[in-house]
């Protein structure tokens, strides 16, 4: 008899319902679920190929010890025992724990709690730093918390819709779907793209500005200053939801046009048609990703796109808003409970003494973080000097995807202690592993996920758990159990660790914390069963949920005020003599990350068969480098290979290459081991957009 469960896509932040059918003789099909407000049905490539992806071939089916097969409570005592004899010999924050936006809420929930509560370390940082951190920092400057204000819906219903460092139609190809349909009904909708390169988004754009590598700082208080002399300005909502404005205003109307320009790169003709659409169009919308965050300035990036929409009350009511558009599946969820090493749990604040002792309250734990750890960068940084002496690493591949990756790799092989828990026996990063733990892959492990809109829906299991894999809070919860917490992890099963998760948010939450999802908090396993996706907050005593923030003000600062920030203009370029040229890395259509699991697709694989990078026609001839020739790739941390694609819709000067590719299917072309670890200083998010280096024909 065949079965059909509803779960969620496990690759981006879009966070589709897919339906999963297994049929009669064990084969499964996947479809999108028609009735998930974030794809109504609707499927990309990536999706689509699930179920090409969720083969047995290669995983990890039993623990190991140094590359030994041993059972779970020989690994896991032994986990237990070397992170308690190094915490006991060096310290909490002598540990860290590196985890992922691919980890279910629950599994981020119980990392969270063991090292911040019960380690009393914040050393927990995510592949999420690398993702969204700099909207993260941004939201919290602007708004007092990390609270996206709109839906999905906003996009199609805005009639101008700003997509800035976003290649929506391949990085959220159902969102683009979404919009490519409103558009065509509503053919005056204007679509602006903000891009270096001329991605195949930018096809549907009405107005393509082809920005200087990180110009957009510039751009947007470019717009800000215009706007204060327009109609568009609403002094009302300046004078009684915001402060700050007249600093903005200051810093922003210092730049000429002519700044603009050089600062830009884009003639005064294109400045003044964007201002303009802003300015005469009341319905935007600005969606923002890795273009925008993925800077050594994306937290201003960030303020810069929030500042023009709180000058315009252009936030929260239907059709209008920033948007951050969040690259990993989990990423919302990890923020949720604090998965990134400045953050506490439920939106509260690590830096705030009320809200570390309320968490420490709740968990009744030992002990508690009072300070933020160190950010995925710097994590590594300190697991190369010794100072972290034990690390666990959970559901990402580091080795490929942190900048300055074989400085990384070296520190990882370094590292006296090393767990890793992943679904695969071989990756890059699994191969340093002391103890190598099996986890559950998608289809068989049961959990939340929160997308790009607060929408909290189930990834839930139909496979058959593998060999002896388990859920990666399992392993944290019995790791936690066997350091002497054994009433503080005891947890039967998922749904008992989002219960414990929405009580946290309701705890003491008298409306001064944004994330409330406290009406589940006393949810048993059949209704966890039966969720069907909402969108946070959901508190217990409010029975009209809330879809957009802070159209009539109401934010997170203790006066419930907005914040303008006064953004500067931050160092564009980076090239050198010796390396004239701008790295812009990212993704392709039909790829995830490492590849780990699209990878296993030929259908996927054939539609970018090779690592590549995009190059100007004219700077392929002056560097020599021919169509499909070999091209290496170096900066002043490493080197990689990969085949020239010659295009003019590479700015001249630049080179795009994606991220994707690791040793396992192309050998020297890890991009990242060319990155520079370079930083926003206020979020930690490594600039991967823009990165000096030179290129020579292989
Ligand atoms: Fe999955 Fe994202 Fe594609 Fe939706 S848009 S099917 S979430 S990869």
């Amino acid at each position: 008899m065949s079965t059909e469960t509803r779960t969620t896509c496990p690759y981006c932040g879009v966070g589709c319902g897919v339906i999963a059918k297994i049929d009669d003789t064990g084969a499964v099909s996947v479809k999108g679920d028609p009735d998930h407000p974030a794809n109504f049905g609707r499927l990309c490539s990536k999706g689509s190929a699930l179920a090409e992806t969720i083969d047995l071939d290669g995983r990890v089916l039993h623990p190991q010890i140094n590359g030994e097969r041993a059972n779970w409570d020989e690994a896991l005592d032994l986990v237990a025992a070397r992170f308690s004899q190094t915490i006991a010999e060096h310290g909490p924050d002598s540990v860290a724990f590196y985890v992922s936006g691919q980890l279910l809420t629950e599994d981020y929930y119980i990392a969270n709690k063991l090292m911040k509560g019960f380690i009393g370390s914040a050393n927990i940082d995510t592949n999420s730093r690398l993702c969204m951190s700099s909207s993260v920092a941004g939201h919290k400057r602007a708004f007092g918390a990390d609270t996206v204000p709109g839906t999905y819906e906003d996009i199609e219903r805005a009639d101008l819709v700003i997509l800035t460092g976003s290649n929506l139609a391949w990085c959220h190809p159902v969102i683009y779907q979404r919009l490519a349909a409103a558009k065509a009904a509503r053919p005056s909708m204007k679509v602006v793209v903000i891009d270096p390169r001329r991605t195949m988004t930018a096809d549907i754009a009405d107005l393509h500005l082809a920005i200087r590598p990180d110009g957009d700082v510039a751009l947007f208080m470019g717009l800000l200053a215009h706007l204060a002399g327009t109609a568009a300005i609403d002094q009302n909502y300046i004078g009684t939801h915001t402060n700050g404005f007249a600093e903005a205003f200051a810093s922003a109307s210092a730049l000429s046009i002519a700044d603009l320009m050089e600062l830009t790169g884009l003639p005064s003709m294109q400045l003044r048609q964007f201002f303009r659409l802003f300015e005469e169009t009341e319905k935007v919308v600005t969606c923002y990703s890795q273009g925008v965050n993925q800077s050594a300035s994306g937290t201003d990036k960030v303020n810069a796109i929030i500042n023009c929409h709180l000058a315009t009350s252009r936030i929260g009511r239907p059709g209008m808003g920033p948007f951050s558009l969040t690259g990993q599946p989990n990423a919302m969820g990890g923020r949720e409970v604090g998965g990134l090493a400045n953050m506490l749990a439920a939106h509260m604040a690590i830096e705030n003494p009320e809200d570390c002792d309320r968490v420490q309250r709740f968990w009744q734990s030992p002990d508690i973080a009072r300070k933020p750890g160190l950010k995925a960068v710097d994590m590594f940084r300190a697991v190369a000097d010794g100072r972290i002496k034990a690390l666990w690493i959970m559901a990402t591949n580091p080795v490929v995807s942190m900048p300055d990756a074989d400085a990384v790799a070296a520190a990882i092989a370094a590292c006296p202690f090393v767990v890793v828990s992943d679904v695969l026996q071989e990756t890059d990063t699994t191969q340093y592993a002391h103890v190598l733990l099996p986890s559950l892959g998608w289809g068989e492990k049961d959990g939340t996920v929160t997308n790009s809109e607060r929408r909290i829906s189930r990834q839930r299991a139909f496979l058959k758990a593998p060999g002896e894999a388990k859920a990666d809070w399992w392993q944290m919860a019995e790791v936690g159990r066997r350091m002497g917490f054994a009433g503080e992890f005891s947890f039967p099963s998922a749904a008992d660790v989002f219960a414990e998760h929405a009580g946290l948010s309701a705890f003491e939450n008298n409306g001064s914390r944004d994330f409330d999802i406290g009406a589940h908090r006393q949810i048993d396993a059949d209704a966890y069963d039966a969720l069907t996706p909402f969108q946070w907050p959901q508190s217990e005593n409010t029975q009209a949920q809330i879809t957009r923030f802070f159209g009539e003000g109401g934010f997170f600062h203790a006066d419930r005020k907005a914040r303008f920030i006064a953004v500067e203009v931050p160092v564009s370029d980076r090239t050198s003599t010796d390396f004239p040229l701008t790295l812009n890395t990212g993704r392709i259509r039909d790829q995830w990350h490492t590849m780990t699991r699209t990878g296993k697709s030929a259908r996927l694989s054939a539609h970018i068969a090779e690592p590549f990078a995009e190059i100007h026609p004219r700077d392929a001839m002056e560097i020599g480098v021919a169509s499909a020739g070999l091209v290496e790739i170096e900066s002043p941390y490493g080197k990689a290979v990969v085949r020239a694609l010659v295009t003019d819709r590479q700015a001249r000067g630049s080179l795009f290459v994606p991220m994707h590719w690791n040793d396992q299917f192309a050998a020297k072309a890890r991009i990242d081991a060319v990155v520079a670890p370079l930083t926003d200083p206020i979020s930690g998010q490594p600039a991967s957009k823009n990165v000096a280096v030179a290129a020579r024909p292989l």
